[in-house]
């Protein structure tokens, strides 16, 4: 399917890995011209180098933290003019719900509230000005069901989707949409981090930790980064202007809702 997106432009935060490199993936075959972005300039390069060579579209690199002020200052600049913007940064740590302060709170909102906000004040008017424009925020399925080990992310997530809730319709009548993407467990750097700590409070090996979590999902298996690239990249096509305001669950069936 031809996504109708060639030649416009797209920001991708915190894309060197991961999901957010399966993003930049499908956007560049789609076309798109990208920023990318990770603190981690070596890894970002090599994947930059081959997105241009793979697909021949320009890929231009900013590394920094994108939750800090000069982070989201630098990237705001070189994503001047864009269409379309993927927020996305590391994940909260897991822990109990007693084990957090103030501090790991507000250190969570940034992360993965504010930050993603900041970058939608930031670019929205631009689009919005073009009469056309896309925004993919990477969330989590932590907003349909909470996750007892990640109450950081259970918190400011929701947070952000209430955000995008009221955005969202207070900007589709300029023809930018905005949703967001919630991914269950996927093949990951991430996935690997909470497996390991899985693994090391059980006492089971890596391996066991991994099959367990796997035998919890409908599919049997982890997502890849290949599969959540090109859901973005569909929400960021001329096909889907009218999907606005929507949480999408990838997830396996891992989260037992009717709706
Ligand atoms: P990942 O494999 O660890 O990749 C994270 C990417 O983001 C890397 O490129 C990393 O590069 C970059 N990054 C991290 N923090 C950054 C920051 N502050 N500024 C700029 N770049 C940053 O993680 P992932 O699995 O793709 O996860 C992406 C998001 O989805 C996370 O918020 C995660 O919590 C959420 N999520 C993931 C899963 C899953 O199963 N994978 C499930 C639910 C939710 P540098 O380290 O070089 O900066």
């Amino acid at each position: 399917m031809d996504l109708g997106i060639r030649g416009k432009r797209a920001l991708v935060c915190a894309s060197s890995k991961g999901l957010g490199l399966g993003c930049a993936e499908a956007l560049a075959e789609a076309g798109v011209d990208l920023v990318m972005n990770a603190r981690g300039a070596e890894a970002l390069e090599a994947e930059a180098a081959r997105l241009r060579a793979d697909h021949g579209v320009a890929v231009e690199t900013v590394a920094c933290d994108v939750t800090s002020a000069e982070g989201q200052e630098q990237v705001i600049e070189a994503a001047q003019g864009i269409d379309i913007l993927v927020t996305n940064a590391g994940g909260p740590p897991p822990g109990l719900w007693s084990d957090w302060d103030r501090e790991d709170f507000i250190k969570a909102l940034d992360s993965n509230m504010l930050t993603p906000i900041a970058f939608m004040k930031a670019l929205l008017p631009g689009m919005m000005d073009k009469g056309w424009g896309r925004v993919v925020n990477i969330t989590s399925q932590s907003v349909r069901a909470p996750i007892p080990v990640l109450g950081l992310s259970n918190a400011a997530r929701t947070g952000l989707t209430g955000y995008v809730a009221g955005t969202a319709r207070q900007v589709a009548p300029q023809g930018v949409t905005i949703n967001n993407l919630l991914p269950g467990i996927h093949d990951t750097d991430r996935a690997l981090s909470l497996d390991t700590g899985v693994s090391n409070q059980q006492g089971i090996s890596l391996d066991e930790a991994r099959a367990a979590r796997s035998a919890t999902i409908p599919a049997r298996r982890y997502g890849t980064r290949q599969e959540f690239g090109a859901a973005c990249a569909f929400l960021c096509s001329q096909h889907a202007g009218f999907i606005v305001g929507q949480n999408i669950l990838l997830d396996g069936g891992a989260t037992n809702l009717t709706m």
